[in-house]
């Protein structure tokens, strides 16, 4: 399958005066057509600048190297105008906070409508297609919606506007940074449906970011964990929750409530999260981890392949079960 989106060995740092503060370090991640790729890990680990950085939407000051391809072309290495192409396009991108992406003072039908009028779309054209697009995330009265401002839809109703704006493009790839934690669990379920019936529809790649493991065991095929600023796991979904390799996913997984009944409770990983930043010598999980050793705190592990699944641990394939 093709690649919508090809990240190698992504190094992103910002510069604060006269330092420079690293925030990923060798990131490589991969989406291909049609596919849901979740990246995962506790907040702080660098999975928004990583996102950002498809969409050459990095901080100012930030410095980064490595490459980003969307669609077989370096974002990284685009100018503005190429970079602007490319976002009406082939990429797209759903934050977290529905309200931070629309303007409160425009009507919907306005902000629907504009993108398709900057491809050259007529008025009626960029209309009927802006009532079709909110059909196909739901919108019971599209027609009414085009004629209401933000503040009149609930954060549920309004993501999925944004997700009507962010599909006019029909883009190859869409990015959605924790696209549901604002929302309640009902509309939460609701989002995500539309996400996936999308994708199936239309072949679009998803990457999604969630700090939300349940989310990602659901409706993703291939998993990333990131801890530190750095891929520490990588496998397909069913291979990555049944088998996890690295303590720090098996970790999280321990962590994070279940429902079933006789399940255990969560357990919480000790200690707290640190940016790549912060990160000491050696293996940044060290700190936390309970099965480090003395190797653990000299000598930075590399990711490797185990079974289906890239590891980076030193201990990865002593079958390490928590
Ligand atoms: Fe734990 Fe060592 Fe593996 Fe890091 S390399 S996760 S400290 S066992
Ligand atoms: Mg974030």
């Amino acid at each position: 399958t093709t690649a919508v989106l090809e990240i190698e060995g992504l190094d992103v740092r910002l510069s604060e005066g006269r330092a420079a503060r690293p925030i990923l370090d060798g990131v490589s991640l991969r989406v291909a057509a049609g596919e849901t790729v979740g990246l995962v890990g506790e907040s702080g680990s660098g999975k928004s600048v990583a996102c950002r950085s498809v969409l050459g939407l990095l901080p100012g000051g930030a410095a980064a190297s490595g490459e980003v391809r969307v669609g077989g072309r370096d974002v990284l290495a685009m100018d503005r105008a190429e970079l602007a192409r490319t976002r009406a396009r082939q990429v797209a991108m759903v934050y977290q906070d529905p309200r931070a992406s629309v303007n409160p003072l425009r009507r919907v039908g306005d902000f629907l409508t504009e993108g398709l009028r900057a491809t050259g779309a007529s008025a009626a054209a960029a209309r009927q297609r802006a009532l079709e697009l909110l059909e196909s995330v739901g919108i019971r009265d599209p027609e009414g919606a085009l004629r209401r401002y933000p503040h009149q839809f609930s954060g549920g109703m309004l993501q999925r506007v944004v997700i009507a704006a962010a599909l006019a493009g029909e883009p190859e790839l869409l990015v959605a940074d924790e696209p549901t934690t604002a929302l309640d669990v009902t509309t939460q379920a609701e989002v995500i449906a539309i996400l996936t019936r999308l994708k199936d529809e239309r072949g679009t790649g998803l990457l999604f970011v969630t700090h939300d493991l349940e989310l990602a065991a659901a409706i993703c095929d291939r998993v990333y964990v990131m801890y530190a600023g750095r891929i520490v796991e990588t496998a397909a979904t069913g291979e990555l929750f049944d088998t996890p390799r690295h303590p720090y996913t098996a970790g999280l997984l321990a962590s994070t409530p279940r429902i079933e009944a006789g399940a255990p409770p969560p357990r919480p990983i000790p200690g707290r999260p640190v940016p790549l930043s912060e990160a000491p010598p050696g293996c940044a999980f060290a700190a936390r981890c309970a099965y480090a050793q003395e190797r653990c705190t000299r000598e930075s592990p590399v990711l490797e392949a185990h079974g289906g699944a890239l590891v980076a641990c030193h201990r990865a394939d002593e079958g390490i079960t928590l």
